[in-house]
């Protein structure tokens, strides 16, 4: 007998939300066949010369799962553990979730396999800009589209947008400038971009708990990350006098039962490289601890398979909103649903961001400059529509909203398919 567990991967659980959603709807069978495929598999061995003058040799990935709707579109993350198969997995969620929101485009994913910790920025501009070259036109502003994801931003995609605009002529270079989105706001980026994931993290669960007639007063929430999305997402809950208790990075785990500061909190982790430790207004716990605090809304906002068969029977929130790509892995999700936990899944949950890079495309793609009151309130009525969609479905068809989620994009996507046909 085998005693060697294979650890499951997030590749694995993408298989198995798309193989449940299929066989729901009765995919058919051709179109299945295409759809478990990733078209590109793009893996580049790249070199970059170090701060102390040697030379290092980086791996770079770009998953292009599926472009029926429109371009590649998805994020770049910098992180060791980046594999192909994830690259896979999240360019897959990339393309379940545009078409969720309706957008013009398929869905991509990549990045560097490396710790951004190692490297000074100066390196790390060099990283960003070899990749790019090495990428060459796999990437393009009318094909597929990058954008910020784990350990990358707006620094990233500028080095990204001004190396690919540098290799291109004269003529096409201001062309070129929705070749990335999440851009900083001086070079073409979208005024609130920064925040459109975590804003939209935010309006599920409100919208969630307005479906209820309950307001977000006084609620207790959890965040797993505190990077982009955990912080915008702790600041508008907040706002809304929801209470922050409970917060974990890479680094360390804090419990505060009366609240955690979120403004304080951030201003602690600014100059230390984004880290919670060391944080004095709070106290430091185990991390097995952080998913059974006594919470009323948990949010993991940082990696994938982080609520598994080993921790979720400890969850005692009755929300999860997942802000995170694929943190619920199918085992995790079975216990949750069995406890009546309801997961506001990730592709309609965290879909803020990719709705602010569509925003961003078509404000550069138009040479216009948009406002955030515009910006914020176009997002708003967006996700509002979409939320209320998948909750139609979860009411009509007494399933769960991560299968709701998934038999609307999945569906849409079929039906591009049985329209246009296959070429030959
Ligand atoms: N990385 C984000 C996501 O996973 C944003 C992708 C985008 O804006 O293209 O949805």
């Amino acid at each position: 007998m085998n005693n060697i567990v294979e650890k499951k991967t997030m590749y694995d659980t993408v298989m198995q939300q798309f193989n449940k959603t299929a066989d729901a709807i009765k995919l058919d069978s051709e179109i299945r066949k295409i759809l478990e495929a990733t078209t590109n598999e793009i893996v580049v061995h790249f070199p970059v010369k170090l701060d102390d003058g040697k030379i290092k040799i980086f791996t770079g990935y770009r998953v292009q799962h599926n472009n029926v709707l429109g371009p590649y579109k998805g994020g770049l993350r910098y992180h060791p553990s980046l594999d192909i198969n994830d690259a896979k997995a999240l360019a897959m969620w990339m393309t379940w979730k545009t078409s969720l929101v309706g957008l013009p485009y398929g869905g991509a994913k990549g990045g560097i396999q490396l710790d951004p910790r190692d490297y000074s920025l100066s390196e790390l501009e060099r990283i960003s800009r070899r990749f790019t070259y090495a990428l060459g036109d796999n990437i393009g502003p009318e094909y597929d589209i990058p954008a910020p994801d784990v350990n990358t931003n707006e620094q990233t995609m500028a080095w990204i947008a001004d190396t690919y605009m540098s290799t291109k002529s004269a003529s096409e270079r201001s062309r070129s400038k929705h070749v990335v989105t999440g851009k900083p706001v001086g070079s073409g980026g979208l005024e609130g971009r920064d925040r459109a994931t975590g804003f939209g993290v935010f309006l599920n669960i409100k919208l969630w708990y307005q479906s209820k007639n309950e307001s977000l007063k006084g609620k207790t929430f959890i965040v797993q990350g505190f990077g982009n999305v955990g912080y915008w997402v702790s600041h508008f809950l907040s706002g809304e006098g929801a209470v922050l208790i409970g917060v974990q990075d890479a680094h360390a785990t804090l419990y505060h039962k009366e609240g955690i500061d979120v403004v304080d909190l951030h201003n602690h982790c600014k100059p230390r490289k984004g880290s919670i430790k060391g944080f004095n207004g709070a106290k430091e716990i185990s991390a097995a601890d952080f998913f059974g605090l006594d919470c009323n809304i948990l949010i993991p906002a940082a990696m994938g398979n982080q609520i598994t068969s080993d921790n979720a029977y400890k969850i005692k929130a009755n929300l999860v909103a997942e802000g995170a790509n694929g943190p619920t892995d199918a085992e995790g999700e079975a216990i949750l649903l069995n406890k009546d936990i309801i997961i506001i899944p990730d592709i309609l949950c965290n879909s803020g961001g990719v709705i602010g890079s569509y925003f961003e495309w078509l404000q550069n793609r138009n040479g216009e400059i948009w406002h955030l009151e515009e910006v914020m309130s176009k997002l708003e009525k967006k996700m509002t529509e979409v939320f209320r969609k998948v909750e139609s479905i979860v009411k009509e068809g007494n399933i769960d909203w991560r299968s709701a989620a998934f038999i609307l994009a999945i569906t849409r996507i079929e039906t591009a398919y049985k329209q246009r046909g296959i070429f030959p």
